[in-house]
């Protein structure tokens, strides 16, 4: 499609997105730049509701970075196990905590290369902390954002980075931080990955799923 007429679905999009969810916003509790960053790695493959759960037993056995730094591994481990992958996710909590307390002086950066040296912290959860807490604009593709993009015809890739490249090409940069959350909210209220609900959808009119262009 050219890049004309994904910057008409786009707008198609942003306007349907916007009427059928005014409020969305991101399930993650975000109090403090680092503990949203905290709980971003908590996130991989685990719900946000369990995520919250979990992370505030977490903060309060450990209130600050340095109380964090200090908690020895297996204590760690043994409180997020709820979340899953808890032995790797144990040891990006450690870096990020070493990281802020001495190599970032006590910041969370605002750019997202110096917040991907930490493992666990990919792009997703770089732009979400950058987004959510500084108000820089980026798109947090996850899943769902991923699927309705490609099932609108946003894009043509499943790559999230590609994906991410896509969307931020044709919607304007003011949108990006509440077009993630958007769209999660199209993909657990209509878009399911198994069986989207086209026929309720409010983005049936322009999808090119449903309009039926063979994706
Ligand atoms: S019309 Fe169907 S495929 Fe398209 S976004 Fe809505 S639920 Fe998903």
């Amino acid at each position: 499609m050219r890049k004309s007429d994904r910057k008409k679905l786009a707008d198609l999009t942003w306007k349907a997105l916007t009427e059928a969810f005014p409020d969305s916003a991101c399930s993650l509790d975000a109090d403090t730049p680092e503990r949203l960053a905290i709980r971003g790695i908590l996130s991989a493959q685990c719900t946000d509701v369990r995520v919250n759960i979990t992370a505030k037993e977490l903060f309060e056995k450990c209130p600050t970075m340095e109380a964090l730094d200090a908690l020895p591994e297996e204590e760690l481990v043994s409180i997020i196990k709820p979340c899953g992958l808890y032995k790797s996710k144990g040891k990006s909590i450690k870096t990020f905590a070493r990281l802020y307390c001495s190599e970032w002086g006590g910041q969370v950066p605002q750019d997202v290369s110096s917040l991907m040296k930490c493992p666990g912290v990919g792009k997703k959860i770089a732009n979400l902390i950058i987004g959510e807490i500084y108000g820089i604009p980026a798109v947090v593709v996850d899943t769902h954002c991923k699927r309705v993009m490609y099932r609108i015809g946003i894009t043509d890739n499943t790559d999230p980075l590609k994906v991410e490249k896509d969307i931020c090409e044709v919607f304007p940069e003011e949108t990006w931080i509440s077009l993630g959350h958007k769209a999660v909210e199209l993909g657990r209220t209509y878009c399911d990955a198994r069986a989207p609900q086209c026929g309720e959808c409010p983005l049936n009119e322009f999808c090119k799923k449903r309009t039926g262009d063979g994706k």
